[in-house]
C-alpha cells in the first residue's frame, strides 16, 4: 500500500477515535487518525474529563487540608493557594496523558496525519490539501459547547468550560448557566478555591436525567457547602462591565426581568454534535436535527464506507460511551462483533459527594409500567465512610419485583463513581441483586454499602 492508502481513517483523535484506530490497527487494519489539534487525546483528555479531574482532585485537597483536617487532630496553619501552580500541575497531568495517546499510536502503528480532515469524496479524506484513500472512514468529531442567545463567550469573563479551567484568578462571584455535570463540577472547583457560586437552572432541577431522589440529596448537599442555586430561571443577556458581568434573568415561565451582577460567567448549558468544515453534506451523509450523524446500530452512515462515533452520534456524550463504539465499530470493520450495551452505561459526576448512576431510574420504570422493589443503603450506617469522615448519601438499587434482575442503581456518596463499576459488571451478567447480596465484600469497605443496598432489596440489611 501506498503512503497515502489505509484501510480505516479515522478524523478526530478524542477518546472515540483514538481508541477506534488503535483497536483497528491491533486487529491488523492499517490505520491513520487525523486530529487538528496539537495533541491527541481530543476535548476528553486536553479541555474536558481530565483537566476537570486535575483540577477537582486539587480544589478537594484545598478544601480538606482548609476546612476538616482539625478533625482529625491535624492542625495546618497559614494555608495558601498556588493557584498558578495549580493550574501548572493540571497542564502537567492533561501532558503526560495526552503523550500517553502518542506514544499508544506509535506502539501500535497508527499513523497521526496532523492538520484538519475532510471527506472529499466517500474513500477519500483530504488533510491540508493532500488526498489519502481508505476503505473505510470513520467520524469521530466530537463536540462543542452550546452557545447562549445574548451572552457572548470572550473566554476570560464569560466562559465555556475551556475557560473555565484556565482561570488565573478566583472570581468573587461565579455564575454557572447550567446545572449539568460539567456546570456542577467546575463550580465546585471554583467554590472550594474561595468563590462565590450561583447555578442558574432554566429546569426546577439539576441534572435532568438523574434519579429525582438522589438529584434532590445532590442538591441539598452541595448547597450545605454553599453553592447556590435559582433552578426555573433563564438567562436572557449578558453585558461586560468594567467591573465584571451585569446578566439579566427572567423566571422560565416568564415574569418580570432580574439582574445579577458577577466577576465571571461560564455557560454550560450542554454540547453540540461538531461537523464543521468536514464536507460531510457534499459527500451526501444525512444528520438528524441536532446535527448529528445519523448511523445504523452498526455506526454505518447513509453513505457506504463511512462512519460514525461518539458526541457527534446520537446517545450520551461521555467518552467511555466513544471509546466502547470506537472498540465495537473496529471490531466490526475487522470482521468480528463487537457490541454496545447502551442499558449499562454508567454516569458519573465527579463533585463531592460523587453522584452516580447506571441503567433506569424509578422515573423510568414507573413511566414504563415496570413492577420493581428498591433497596436503600445510607452511608452513615458504614464504618469504612464514617472512618472517612464522608457519610453524606446512600446507594439505591433497583431490580424487577418478579425476577429480582438489577435494573438500576443509583450511589450519591464517597467514590461513588468507583463503586458503580461493580454494578456495571452486575448488569452485564445479568445479575439479580441478591447475587451482588450473597458475594462476600471486603470490610470495612465502602462497597458493602452496596452489598447492603443489595440486601435491602429483600428487606435484609444488616446494618440498619
Ligand atoms: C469540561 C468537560 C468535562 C468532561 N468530563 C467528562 C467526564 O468526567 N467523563 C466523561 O465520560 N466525559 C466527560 N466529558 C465529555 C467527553 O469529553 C466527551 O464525551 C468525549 O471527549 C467525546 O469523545 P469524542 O472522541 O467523541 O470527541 P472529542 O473528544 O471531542 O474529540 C474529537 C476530536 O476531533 C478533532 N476534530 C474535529 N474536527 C476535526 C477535523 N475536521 N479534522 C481533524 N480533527 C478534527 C477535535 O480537535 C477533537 O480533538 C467532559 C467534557 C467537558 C467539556
Amino acid at each position: 500500500m501506498a503512503d497515502t492508502e489505509f484501510d480505516v481513517i479515522v478524523i478526530g483523535g478524542g477518546p472515540g477515535g483514538y481508541v477506534c484506530a488503535i483497536r483497528a490497527a491491533q486487529l491488523g487494519l492499517r490505520t491513520a487518525c487525523v486530529e487538528k489539534r496539537a495533541t491527541l487525546g481530543g476535548t476528553c483528555l486536553n479541555i474536558g474529563c481530565i483537566p476537570s479531574k486535575a483540577l477537582l482532585q486539587s480544589s478537594e485537597n484545598f478544601d480538606e487540608v482548609s476546612h476538616h483536617y482539625a478533625e482529625h487532630g491535624i492542625m495546618v496553619e497559614g494555608v495558601k493557594l498556588d493557584l498558578a501552580r495549580m493550574q501548572a500541575r493540571k497542564d502537567e497531568v492533561v501532558g503526560a496523558n495526552v503523550k500517553g495517546v502518542e506514544f499508544l499510536f506509535k506502539k501500535n502503528k497508527v499513523t497521526w496525519l496532523k492538520g484538519a480532515g475532510s471527506v472529499s469524496a466517500p474513500g477519500t479524506v483530504a488533510v491540508d490539501g493532500t488526498a489519502y484513500k481508505a476503505k473505510h472512514i470513520v467520524v469521530a468529531t466530537g463536540s462543542e459547547s452550546i452557545p447562549l442567545p445574548g451572552v457572548a463567550v470572550d473566554e476570560k469573563r464569560i466562559v465555556t468550560s475551556t475557560g473555565a479551567l484556565e482561570l488565573d484568578k478566583v472570581p468573587g462571584h461565579l455564575v454557572v448557566i447550567g446545572g449539568g455535570y460539567i456546570g456542577l463540577e467546575l463550580g465546585s472547583v471554583w467554590l472550594r478555591l474561595g468563590a462565590k457560586v450561583t447555578v442558574v437552572e432554566y429546569l426546577d432541577r439539576l441534572v435532568p436525567g438523574m434519579d429525582g431522589e438522589v438529584g434532590k440529596q445532590f442538591q441539598r448537599t452541595l448547597g450545605k457547602q454553599g453553592m447556590t442555586f435559582k433552578l426555573s430561571t433563564k438567562v436572557t443577556g449578558a453585558k461586560t462591565t468594567e467591573s465584571g458581568v451585569e446578566l439579566t434573568l427572567e423566571p422560565a415561565a416568564g415574569g418580570a426581568a432580574e439582574t445579577m451582577a458577577c466577576d465571571v460567567v461560564l455557560v454550560a448549558i450542554g454540547r453540540r454534535a461538531y461537523t464543521d468544515s468536514l464536507g460531510l453534506k457534499e459527500a451526501g451523509v444525512a444528520l438528524d436535527e441536532r446535527g448529528r450523524v445519523i448511523v445504523d446500530t452498526h455506526y454505518a452512515s447513509n453513505v457506504p464506507g463511512i462512519y460514525a462515533i461518539g458526541d457527534v452520534i446520537a446517545g450520551p456524550m461521555l467518552a467511555h460511551k466513544a471509546e466502547e463504539e470506537g472498540v465495537a465499530l473496529a471490531e466490526r470493520l475487522a470482521g468480528q462483533a463487537g457490541h454496545v450495551n447502551y442499558g449499562v452505561i454508567p454516569g458519573v459526576v465527579y463533585t463531592w459527594p460523587e453522584v452516580a448512576s447506571i441503567g433506569q431510574t424509578e422515573e423510568q420504570l414507573k413511566a414504563e409500567n415496570v413492577e420493581y422493589k428498591v433497596g436503600k443503603f445510607p452511608f452513615t450506617a458504614n464504618g469504612r465512610a464514617r472512618a472517612m469522615g464522608s457519610t453524606d448519601g446512600f446507594v439505591k438499587i433497583l431490580a424487577d419485583k418478579t425476577t429480582d434482575r438489577v435494573l438500576g442503581a443509583h450511589i450519591i456518596g464517597p467514590d461513588a463513581g468507583t463503586l458503580i463499576a461493580e454494578i456495571a459488571t452486575a448488569m452485564e451478567f445479568g445479575a439479580s441483586s441478591e447475587d451482588i447480596a450473597r458475594t462476600c465484600h471486603a470490610h470495612p469497605s465502602l462497597s458493602e454499602a452496596v452489598k447492603e443496598a443489595a440486601m435491602a432489596v429483600e428487606g435484609r440489611a444488616l446494618h440498619i
